[in-house]
């Protein structure tokens, strides 16, 4: 996902459509140590399997994001838009577009105003 920044000032809210194509642009995807936590025990794996096989350092080496598929896609991605960790996804997956977003955000989120 591309770096954060703060919310419009529109105040308008967004209905995510589930297009997927966020969990495809390449950038980090930040996981909190509670996160992993979390994640691990619904992927039935110990917190250190986790932080090995499927984090990496981000970019601004401020803390651990959720490593990429060969084309950058999510390693939680399957096919278009199923994420393999939904039901625990991190923060930073939920957040998008509401809590944060970019400059040009509207062209690549399919995402309608509530
Ligand atoms: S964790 Fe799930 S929602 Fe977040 S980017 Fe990866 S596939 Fe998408
Ligand atoms: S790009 Fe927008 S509409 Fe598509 S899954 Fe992400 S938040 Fe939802």
């Amino acid at each position: 996902m591309p770096e954060s920044s703060p919310l419009d000032s529109t105040g308008l809210r967004f209905l995510c459509q589930r297009c997927g194509n966020c969990c495809r642009w390449p950038g980090d995807v930040h996981v909190t140590g509670r996160e992993i936590s979390v994640i691990a025990e619904f992927l039935g794996i110990s917190e250190h399997a986790f932080v090995q096989d499927y984090t990496r350092i981000n970019a601004r080496r401020t803390g651990l994001s959720i490593i990429d598929q060969p084309d950058g896609a999510c390693i939680f991605l399957e096919g278009v838009n199923v994420c393999r960790i939904q039901a625990v996804k991190p923060e930073h997956c939920k957040g998008f577009p509401n809590a944060w977003n970019f400059p040009g955000w509207r062209d690549l989120c399919e995402a309608v105003e509530v």
